[in-house]
């Protein structure tokens, strides 16, 4: 507004001389023509001037509303930084935090982000976990990191799953001038797949593996035995004359004495061994990496457990037998099927020949 006054005043002024000049009022015939040619000149320069301050204006103009655009799109950035629910982090090339937000101070323990930021080199904070230091590298190395899991230590101690997602930023020149990195607290979600992934694969009344997941593990110790000319046996078991606990004690009864037996077993058991309930009250196990002889010993131990058991209930002592068939690997059967038929064979033999006893397919 000022410089529009100033342009209409100073057009004023040349308007006046022009005026001056063409009524004759300047005598000398020189001098009028020297006031001309000056007047022009001026009237040049004026107008040149005037058009560089009204651009010199508009550039203002523009440079005001990217100012602005940047401040609203700083104060948004911020916003998202100050309130994320994820931790969000700057760190240098060498993995020295720049920067963290709240929620990355909160989820790593630290009162605020400056106490973080401050604390990094005390040894027991984010700058020397090796999860971290791992992702890092990971991010030197190929570029980015999505979604990077692993164990972290809070300040007060406690570990806590996370998962990290980083992303490395580059100088004009080439080098790498920082990363930036968002990390969540997935100490819950894991928490809750490992229990689904329980819940999936165990039996609930015994706590051993399911006919599923006992079923997958022999495929594969199968498979591994194979390959490294390896051995196993497998073991079938079913519970002597359990119908008559059921009908004398009750059901409830009955799965007290299927835990009993499934805790019997497992103290003769090594911790190689895979033990699963198959359903009902028959129950088998993988005995990797064993001969023939070994495998017989087991078996007689797994029998000889149970049948020394004295379950009490209902103010009586129950005695519990079981009756168990087994058979090789490589012994004319290759595959998961071939076996477990087999030792079911066997397991159907004890029982003909009387139950309480072991036979070998
Ligand atoms: P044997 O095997 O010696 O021939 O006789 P058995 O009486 O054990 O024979 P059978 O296989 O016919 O009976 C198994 C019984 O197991 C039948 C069923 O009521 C009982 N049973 C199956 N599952 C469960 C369970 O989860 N809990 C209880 N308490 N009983 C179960
Ligand atoms: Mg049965
Ligand atoms: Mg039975």
């Amino acid at each position: 507004m000022v410089t529009h006054d100033l342009f209409h005043t100073e057009m004023k002024v040349i308007e006046n001389a022009r005026k001056t000049l063409e009524q004759g009022r300047i005598a000398v015939g020189s001098s009028a023509e020297e006031y001309e040619r000056l007047l022009e000149k001026y009237t040049k320069l004026f107008k040149q001037a005037r058009r560089l301050i009204k651009f010199s204006d508009r550039m203002q103009n523009d440079l005001n509303r990217l100012n602005r655009r940047l401040y609203y799109s700083e104060v948004k950035y911020r916003n998202i930084f100050e309130n994320a629910i994820e931790g969000i982090f700057r760190s240098d090339p060498s993995g020295q935090l720049i920067e963290v937000n709240p929620a990355m101070a909160r989820i790593l323990g630290y009162a605020s982000p400056q106490e973080m930021v401050h604390r990094q080199n005390d040894r027991c904070t984010l700058q020397w976990q090796e999860g971290y230091q791992a992702l890092l590298a990971t991010v030197r190395q190929c570029g980015e990191h999505r979604r990077y899991q692993t164990e972290l230590i809070r300040k007060n101690g406690d570990t806590i799953w996370v998962e990290f997602q980083a992303q490395p930023f580059y100088a004009e020149s080439g080098i790498m001038s920082h990363i930036d990195g968002l990390l969540s607290d997935i100490t819950e979600k894991k928490r809750l797949y490992e229990e689904l992934t329980r819940l999936a694969h165990r039996d609930e009344l015994t706590g051993i593996f399911n006919r599923r997941r006992f079923t997958e593990i022999l495929h594969q110790e199968i498979r591994r035995a194979r390959q490294g000319n390896g051995t196993l046996a497998l073991i079938m078991i079913d519970v002597d004359f359990f119908k008559s606990v059921n009908d004398r004690f009750g059901h409830d009864t009955g799965d007290k004495v299927l835990q009993r037996i499934t805790a019997a077993c497992q103290n003769v058991l090594r911790g190689k061994d895979v033990f699963g309930r198959l359903g009902g009250e028959e129950f088998a196990v993988i005995l990797p990496e064993v001969n023939q002889a070994e495998a017989e010993q087991i078996a007689e131990r797994l029998r000889q457990s149970v049948e020394s058991e004295a379950i009490r209930a209902c103010r009586e002592t129950i005695h519990i037998t079981i009756s168990i068939g087994m058979c090789h690997l490589g012994e004319g059967f290759t595959g998961l099927s071939a076996l477990l038929k087999a030792a079911d064979k066997a397991l159907y033999r004890a029982k003909q020949k009387g139950r309480n006893q072991v036979c070998i397919y």
